[in-house]
């Protein structure tokens, strides 16, 4: 089968480097290689993360951690903060775990802002926040920061953010921000192999797990904790993962986090362009773009141009990249396309060739 490059997003192309390191020989889970190398990826995760405290490795996909983060955490309410596909997902999660839960639903392609969550929280009803950064379904970028300020108003309320399509590609300082779990699963700006996750927690949400009486076994806060203090894993973790991110997290390394910053926001920029060269409109509200995929406006919304997508697709996948028809309820209607993982200037250039071509016919 010919190799389709992947730019939707996620998961993403994984490098062949990335396979390498993934199927190195294999090693026991409480032996003291693998201790080695999670003592070895942690200080690189607490340093991508600004963090002083410790880094869980969840061999899940993200929404193992987001549902445990649930579990764990929420005892009277939850306010689930809801702009997308992904985002409106985990207030339909929050009640599947018994729990009572409360949509602050803004319109999709709109951000969640502060001012909105600030009124919600106001009404004393809850205990816990859970915000998507980047919701990737529309490839909107909400501003963590402005709603992270909230935190220090209502220091009770435990905030879990989501920053699985954003993690890696802009600086995400979880101890400045102040906030109490940031989670990502590894196929998206990670560019490894779906299967992995990591999150960090703060000392308050251990705490409140603690006292938690139904957080089962596999999600147990708690027992990430304990293990990772022992550097290893509460259960047998996929290792051929951990492999792929200690030679992925030297990768970010040498190339330096602000270099790798600076690349998402120029390749992203070229996605933006070439959108608006064809006389498209882009999706998200302006201001609120994400850094790490571009949504493109198909007729979502009034403005700009709108193509036959699937012939689109076609016509680029025939070149050898795909990218993706849109999710949810905005199928058809808008357009996504990932910068996200390992691509630069070069590799963005050979897929914007491929779609100005395929423009030309579609
Ligand atoms: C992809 C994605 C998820 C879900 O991740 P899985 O790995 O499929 O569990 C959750 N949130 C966001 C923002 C995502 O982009």
């Amino acid at each position: 089968m010919p190799h389709v490059k992947l730019h939707i997003p996620g998961p993403v192309e994984v490098s062949e480097k990335t396979f390498q390191a993934f199927c190195r020989p294999m090693i026991g889970h409480r032996s003291q290689a693998f201790k080695d190398l999670y003592a070895k990826v942690q200080p690189q995760l607490q340093q991508l993360l600004f963090t002083k405290q410790l880094v869980y490795l969840s061999t899940s996909s993200a929404w193992g951690v987001m549902e445990g983060a649930v579990r764990n955490l929420v005892s009277k309410k939850v306010l689930n903060c809801m702009c997308g596909a992904f985002s409106d997902k985990w207030f339909d999660v929050s009640k599947r775990c018994g729990k009572d839960a409360e949509a602050l639903q803004v319109e999709w392609g709109s951000p969640v802002r502060a001012e909105q969550v600030d009124a919600k929280l106001a009404t004393g009803r809850f205990d816990v926040l859970t915000f998507i950064h980047n919701e990737t379904s529309t490839g909107v970028m909400s501003p963590l920061a402005e709603v992270a300020t909230l935190k220090k108003k209502y220091p009770d309320v435990t905030f879990i953010v989501d920053a699985v399509s954003s993690m890696s590609a802009v600086p995400l300082k979880f101890d400045e921000l102040g906030i109490d779990v940031l989670l990502a699963g590894m196929q998206k700006a990670f560019a490894l192999p779906p299967g992995l996750a990591v999150f960090v927690c703060s000392p308050a949400a251990l705490a409140k797990a603690a006292t938690a009486g139904d957080r089962g076994y596999y999600f147990d806060f708690v027992e990430f904790q304990k293990n990772a203090a022992q550097n290893m894993t509460p259960s047998t973790p996929s290792i051929g993962h951990i492999q792929a991110l200690s030679s992925k997290l030297d990768e970010f390394f040498a190339e330096g986090l602000e270099n790798r910053f600076a690349r998402h926001r120029r390749t992203n920029q070229m996605t933006r362009d070439w959108a608006v060269r064809h006389g498209f409109t882009l999706f998200p509200e302006p201001g609120f773009e994400s850094l790490t995929l571009t949504c493109v406006n198909n007729g979502a919304k009034p403005g700009g141009r709108a193509v036959d997508v699937p012939k689109l697709q076609k016509l680029v996948k025939d070149q050898g990249f795909l990218i993706d028809g849109g999710y949810g309820k905005i199928k058809g209607k808008t357009f996504r396309v990932s910068n996200m993982g390992d691509e630069t200037e070069a590799t963005m250039d050979q897929l914007i060739g491929a779609l100005d071509k395929a423009m030309a016919q579609v």
